[in-house]
Formats: C-alpha cells, structure tokens, sequence
C-alpha cells in the first residue's frame, strides 16, 4: 500500500498527526521521571500509551519484565489496578460526592466491600494530609486541596506508579510549589515510581530525578537536571 509515497505525504493526504515518534526510554523503579515539552509535543499521548488508555500504532511497553502491549482488556485492567494510577490536571472530581466518596470511587468500581474500602481512603486522605476533610465536598476546598483528593484517589490502591498529567498546572505558584515539595516527601517515603508530565522547565528541574525532553513528538535529550543545563 502507499508504494512510493513518504510517510509526510500519506499523513497529509489524510489530514492525520504523528503524536508521537521515536519514544524510546527506561524508568526506573523508584524515580521521578518527568517528561518535559511545549504544549503539543505529544507527552499526553505517550503516557496514555504506557497505561494503554490509547493504543500506539506501533511499538511496545514492557512492565516489570512484562510486555504488556498485547494485553486483552481483563488482564490490562489488571496491571492497572495493581500498578499504575492517574492524576490529571483537572483534578476529575465527581462534584456531588464527598471527598471520601470521590477517593473511594475507583476502589468501588473494582467491586471492593465498603468497610476496606474507607480503610484505604482514609489512609490515602492522611498520606495527602486531608484527614478530617472526608465529609467535605469538592467545591468547599481550595484548588490545592482538591488536587490532594486527587492524588489520595490515585494513592488509594497503593499502585506501584503514579502518572501525574499537568497535576499541578492549574495550581497557583505558592500552593503548586508546596505541592511539590509534598510529592517528593511522598515520593521518598512510600517509594513509588512517578511518571510526572509538565511544560515547566523550573517544575521539571526541581522534582525531576531524571528529565525527557520532547519536542514534536520526539525524544530529545534525557538525562538528569543538571545533564540538562549543561547541555541545553
Ligand atoms: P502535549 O501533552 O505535549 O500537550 P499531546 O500529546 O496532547 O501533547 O498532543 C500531541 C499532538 O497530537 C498534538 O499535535 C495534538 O494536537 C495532537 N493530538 C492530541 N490528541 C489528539 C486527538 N484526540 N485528536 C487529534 N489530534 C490530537
Ligand atoms: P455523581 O452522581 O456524583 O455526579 P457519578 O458517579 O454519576 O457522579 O459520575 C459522573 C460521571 O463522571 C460519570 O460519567 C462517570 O463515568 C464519570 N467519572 C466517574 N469517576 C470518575 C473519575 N475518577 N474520573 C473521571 N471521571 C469519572
């Protein structure tokens, strides 16, 4: 098929975008990895394909060992259950639910009985320091409080990864560098493996143990924040 035609040309006769090209890395357990670049240079797509929320064209994912590109939907529920969790920029809070209620969403959705259930969301609200706010809705705390009950939902079934998308974008400046400080403490102390997505190079500098530039879709530069302002 396309005999003769440069990839640019079928993906412009077909109005499509490469998101992503040439991806090619290793997290290691126990880091925070960020991937830093420009709005639209494809850090949203990559990480949707590591927990396979998209499917990449092309290419794999290996967990543990464990390729899980060609996992069937049981199995890659699996993984995600046991090993990566999500916080998004936009905090995804149900509005009408209390903050124990949104933190014990997807442990509900798992088929997880009431009372384990509140026992992991109470000890996520303490991780994130939001004891006492069970019974609070989502609109009566601040934006970093609600960012919190986010992380707490992401921390709740104690996966081994956490992916944070923009988490911490919306935040104003002195609550965003809170929370950032109150990551890496987290970080340190429960020993989790972060995936961290920002277009700030400041943000990326100070929390990153390692930093992966992008740039239309592509790999640029990985290495640790010092690699990275001596060789800009
Ligand atoms: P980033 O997270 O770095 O802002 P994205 O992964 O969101 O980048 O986007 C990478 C590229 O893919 C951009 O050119 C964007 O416009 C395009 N893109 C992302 N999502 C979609 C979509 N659902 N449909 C079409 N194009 C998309
Ligand atoms: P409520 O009744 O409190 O408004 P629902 O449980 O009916 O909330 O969910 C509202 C919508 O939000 C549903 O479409 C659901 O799929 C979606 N949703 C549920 N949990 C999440 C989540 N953790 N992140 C993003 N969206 C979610």
């Amino acid at each position: 098929l396309n005999k003769g035609k440069s990839k640019e040309e079928i993906l412009r006769k077909n109005n499509l975008t490469v998101a992503v090209n040439n991806a090619n890395f290793t997290v290691k357990k126990g880091e925070v990895f960020v991937i830093m670049g420009l709005s639209g240079s494809g850090k949203s797509t990559l990480v949707r394909c590591l927990n396979r929320l998209l499917d990449p064209t092309a290419g794999e994912v290996i967990l543990d060992g464990k390729n899980i590109s060609n996992l069937n939907d049981t199995e890659l529920r699996k993984v995600r259950r046991k090993s990566m969790s999500m916080v998004f920029q936009n905090f995804a809070l149900l509005p009408s639910r209390t903050v124990l209620s949104n933190v014990e969403y997807g442990l509900e959705v798992q088929g997880i009985e009431k009372e384990e259930r509140e026992k992991k969301a109470m000890t996520a609200l303490k991780q994130v320091g939001l004891s006492g706010y069970e019974h609070n809705l989502p609109s009566q705390l601040s934006g970093g409080m609600q960012q919190r009950v986010g992380l707490a939902r992401a921390l709740a079934n104690n996966p081994d990864i956490l992916l944070m998308d923009e988490a911490f974008s919306a935040l104003d400046p002195l609550i965003r560098s809170d929370m950032q400080d109150e990551l890496l403490d987290l970080q340190e102390e429960m020993q989790k493996t972060i995936i961290f997505i920002t277009h700030d190079l400041d943000e990326a500098l100070k929390i990153g143990d390692r930093i992966m530039l992008m740039k239309d879709g592509e790999t640029v530069q990985i290495g640790t924040a010092e690699e990275i302002l001596s060789n800009p």
